[in-house]
């Protein structure tokens, strides 16, 4: 491992850790503002900007505990995703499940927008991702998902395993579904840019200010480890840690589960030599427990998942190294032929979870002055971006703008407390597992004589 690092930071740091993103001081006094965010992921930094773009005059101040991007916006594997939420069209009908599909996959626009109007680069690639078949039962859900797209008129298409392993040289891959228009960044770069942007606008940051009690009120009082803020509004940008800050009134709406990462050293000529991979498309596999990948820099191959659910909010050392061990088992089952890769870069992070894997944003508090956006299930990087500008639209009063979000409408009640949230979550866990394991069998049927 590059000595650089910390335990447990994520290779993106190099670029957030740079000298030209000073930390920024701590609130240690009182503070009135007129909207008050707190953490300092995609969620806050976004909704701060959309708010002062919109109203310049506006005070506006991010609480981060940390430091900006310490979270899972400078943690994640950095794919642009969009998907359409079908199961959600009963509830609130086909248009909204459309509009809400334009809005989310429009979200790399906004970005490009902002690359410019702001000057900052995140090695945005728009170059597809992959929703990829290991096993028969996968590809039959292919073409149920391909007539999906074709009844919304979404742009999606089936690659054949022929297509498929011309491009990736895996033998176990069976084809794959090509979202065309997803994408990927460097999340490091982004959540600067935003910092950046953030401040050029007059946004206020305090990093290293941990919110530890919200008092409701006409105006919010926040208290943090050294001052008090108060302000008309509060924006809760802490999506998975939420249940880890415990401040009401959403600290129980979703589950926070570790996914974690590898990332290999430069593979050189070996790449193109061994993988192929021209193309660059990101994927995650088919299975419940699935592993997501893609290509780094010019070479480096990032390999996620071993998603898991801890009672508390931790983990230990020893339960880390363990993953890790695991993560990189997997990694090499899947990429025999890079047998003797060094692993340069590991480390884990939270993404949040609801029982519908839709984000839930809206308002609420005795007051209706307290925002939130939340649920993004590892879809974050677009989820977020939308939910900061959708929530500073709803503070500006400005909802008619989205209208037909089925985020707004879908209204996530508490979770059960301890222990049954964790029993209920380990039981899903075990039913994942075991619809892997029957979909690995049809995998056997096939290539038995
Ligand atoms: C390993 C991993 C891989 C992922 N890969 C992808 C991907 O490829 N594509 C994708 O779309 N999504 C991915 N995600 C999910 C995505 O990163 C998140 O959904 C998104 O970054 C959430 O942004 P946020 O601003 O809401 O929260 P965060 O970025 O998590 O920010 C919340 C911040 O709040 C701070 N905080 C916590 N408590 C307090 C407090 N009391 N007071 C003040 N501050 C506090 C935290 O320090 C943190 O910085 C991944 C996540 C992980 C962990």
């Amino acid at each position: 491992m590059n000595s650089h690092f910390q335990p447990n930071q994520s290779y993106w740091h190099e670029v957030i850790d740079a000298d030209s993103a000073p930390l920024f001081a701590t609130l240690n006094d009182r503070l009135n503002v007129d909207v008050a965010l707190v953490g300092g992921g995609y969620t806050s930094l976004m909704c701060a900007l959309h708010l002062k773009n919109q109203q310049p005059n506006l005070s506006v101040a991010v609480l981060e505990s940390h430091y900006i991007g310490f979270g899972s916006s400078g943690r994640n594997a950095g794919m642009v995703l969009h998907d359409l939420h079908d199961n959600r069209a009963n509830a609130f009908g086909k248009d909204a499940v459309r509009f809400t599909y334009e809005q989310v996959a429009g979200v790399i626009n906004t970005m490009k927008t902002l690359n410019q109007r702001y000057d900052f680069d995140c090695d945005l690639e728009k170059n597809g991702y992959l929703e990829l078949a290991l096993y028969p039962s996968h590809i039959e859900d292919l073409y149920e998902k391909q007539k999906l797209y074709d009844r919304y008129k979404q742009d999606f298409r089936i690659v054949d395993q022929q297509e498929l392993q011309s491009e990736i040289h895996v033998p176990q891959f069976m084809g794959a579904g090509l979202y065309p228009h997803a994408a990927q960044l460097h999340p490091g770069k982004y959540i600067l840019g935003l910092k950046k942007a953030a401040l050029q606008e007059g946004v206020m940051i305090f990093e290293h200010t941990p919110v530890q009690a919200l008092q409701q009120g006409e105006r919010i009082r926040l208290k943090t480890s050294q001052g008090v803020i108060e302000s008309d509004a509060v924006v809760l940008g802490l999506n998975a840690y939420h249940p880890g800050s415990k401040l009401a009134p959403m600290h129980n709406r979703v589950v926070s589960l570790f996914s974690f990462i590898a990332l290999t050293e430069s593979l050189g000529p070996r790449l193109k030599d061994v993988l192929g991979w021209q193309k660059r498309w990101g994927y995650s596999d088919m299975r419940y427990l699935h592993n997501y990948v893609r290509l780094v820099d010019e070479d480096r191959l990032l390999f996620g998942g071993r998603v898991r659910y801890r009672f508390g909010t931790t983990l230990t050392p020893a339960q880390e190294q363990q993953m890790y061990g695991q993560l990189t088992g997997e990694f090499f089952k899947r990429f025999p032929m890079l047998t003797g890769t060094k692993i340069e870069h590991q480390w884990c992070g939270s993404v949040a979870f609801n029982m519908t894997q839709t984000p839930t944003m809206g308002v609420t508090g005795k007051h209706q002055n307290i925002f939130y956006s939340l649920g993004y299930s590892g879809m974050g990087v677009s989820l977020a971006s939308l939910g900061g500008q959708v929530l500073a639209d709803l503070y500006l009063g400005h909802e008619d703008r989205w209208e037909g979000l089925i985020y707004l409408k879908d209204k996530h009640w508490p979770l059960p407390p301890e222990p049954f949230k964790f029993l209920g979550f380990t039981g899903k866990y075990w039913w994942m597992r075991w619809q892997d394991y029957l979909d690995s069998r049809s995998l056997k049927s096939v290539s038995q004589p």
